[in-house]
């Protein structure tokens, strides 16, 4: 879900994003300081005053956020993790740390980086609004604003449910006392879900409790059901990862991808190949180099009264910007790759040449049937 977004340049060699949805809290925290905050504590501020200094405040906000991030990928970095890049989204941020930690302590320091650093900050803007004359409104106003926040992201991320940072802890605790990840993980994404619906609850009983929380209420069961999902979401992913982890790419493949000539039209591909026989994977060959690859979907992006001037060439997805797998490749790598790149399909390809395609159905069949013969 986080593929989408605009990039902000990079830090530490990490490429950092913000997704659709970030502008949208951006402008709601900006608009409750602007509006509602600052006006409460300091009525005797402009709305111009209020505005730009609710503006900067969310910057800081989200400057902190992203520090929170940082700190779990750098530490991620230095234990020679890589890091894929940190998005920023609705709910905070995302670290896409592209492999599980390989032991429990190392996913400790990961995890407790990120809340530790919002403690910090919560406790240097503390200090800062602390030591402040009295005359520097603006500066006390920001600072015990963020402070508070920071506190409140630090213990947030803190609570034992998994994903959280301190369902990661527990986890990692876990995980050490019994040496098993799987049930480790199966317990600190159930406690997780525990959380997630105290959330959910909390956030109804507060929609109830008059007119003034039914927002903050509303939010609460928002992150409680985003945080059950994830819970989930991310105890099957790891189970799926170990059911595939030692077969082959070559033991789930779909093999019956058909090459055709690349001189075809795409009105031919379709009326010859697609509808006569089925099939909607094509590999496009000239003689018998490989050019690239065709299936429904590049078919679909050209408008159809174009299809009888169209080549596939001009269609398909070219060879050499295609990602791959090759036939002996860990299924769990696969699973991998298409998690993390969010495409449904890979070419696989021995020797230069497309023998096949594997997909999220072929692996979610792969499971399915070995389940279904209790292997
Ligand atoms: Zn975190």
């Amino acid at each position: 879900m986080l593929k989408s977004g605009i990039s902000i340049g990079r830090l530490f060699g990490i490429p950092l994003r913000l997704h659709f949805s970030w502008f949208f809290i951006f402008a709601l925290v900006t608009w409750a300081l602007a509006t509602n905050y600052f006006p409460g504590v300091y009525p005797e501020w402009s709305l111009t005053s209020s505005i730009v200094t609710g503006i900067i405040t969310s910057l800081m906000f989200f400057g902190s956020v992203l520090l929170h991030e940082l700190m779990h990928s750098v530490v991620a970095i230095k234990s020679g993790i890589p890091v894929k890049s940190i998005t920023l989204f609705i709910f905070g941020g995302v670290s896409q740390i592209t492999e599980e930690p390989s032991n429990p302590k190392l996913e400790l320091k990961i995890a407790i980086a990120g809340p530790l650093t919002s403690l910090l900050l919560g406790g240097m803007f503390w200090v800062i609004f602390d030591m402040v004359p009295a005359s520097f409104e603006y500066i006390i106003a920001v600072s015990f604003w963020l402070s508070l926040i920071n506190i409140m992201l630090g213990v947030f991320n803190l609570l034992p449910g998994f994903p959280l940072d301190g369902g990661r802890v527990l986890r990692a605790i876990l995980w050490w006392r019994s040496g098993n990840l799987r049930r480790a993980t199966r317990w600190a994404s159930n406690a997780g879900r525990g959380i997630s619906f105290l959330f959910i609850f909390g956030g109804i009983w507060l929609i109830f409790q008059g007119p003034e929380w039914w927002f903050n209420g509303l939010w609460l069961a928002f992150i409680g059901w985003f945080l059950g999902n994830a819970a989930v979401g991310s105890y099957r992913q790891l189970t799926l990862q170990q059911m595939l982890q030692g077969h082959t790419v070559s033991e789930a493949m779909t093999r019956n991808c058909v090459k055709i000539q690349q001189h075809l039209t795409l009105n031919e591909l379709v009326n010859e190949h697609i509808l006569s026989t089925g099939n909607q994977c094509f590999v496009i060959a000239d003689g018998d180099n490989i050019r690239g690859l065709i299936t429904l979907k590049e078919v679909k992006a050209i408008p159809q009264e174009e299809w009888t001037d169209k080549k596939v060439t001009e269609a398909m997805l070219p060879f050499e910007d295609l990602m791959h797998v090759r036939p002996d490749e860990d299924l769990a790598h696969v699973l991998k790759v298409l998690t993390e790149e969010e495409i449904g399909q890979l070419p696989v390809v021995e020797g230069g040449n497309i023998i096949g395609m594997i997909s999220r159905e072929n692996l979610l069949a792969f499971i399915n049937i070995r389940d279904k013969l209790g292997m």
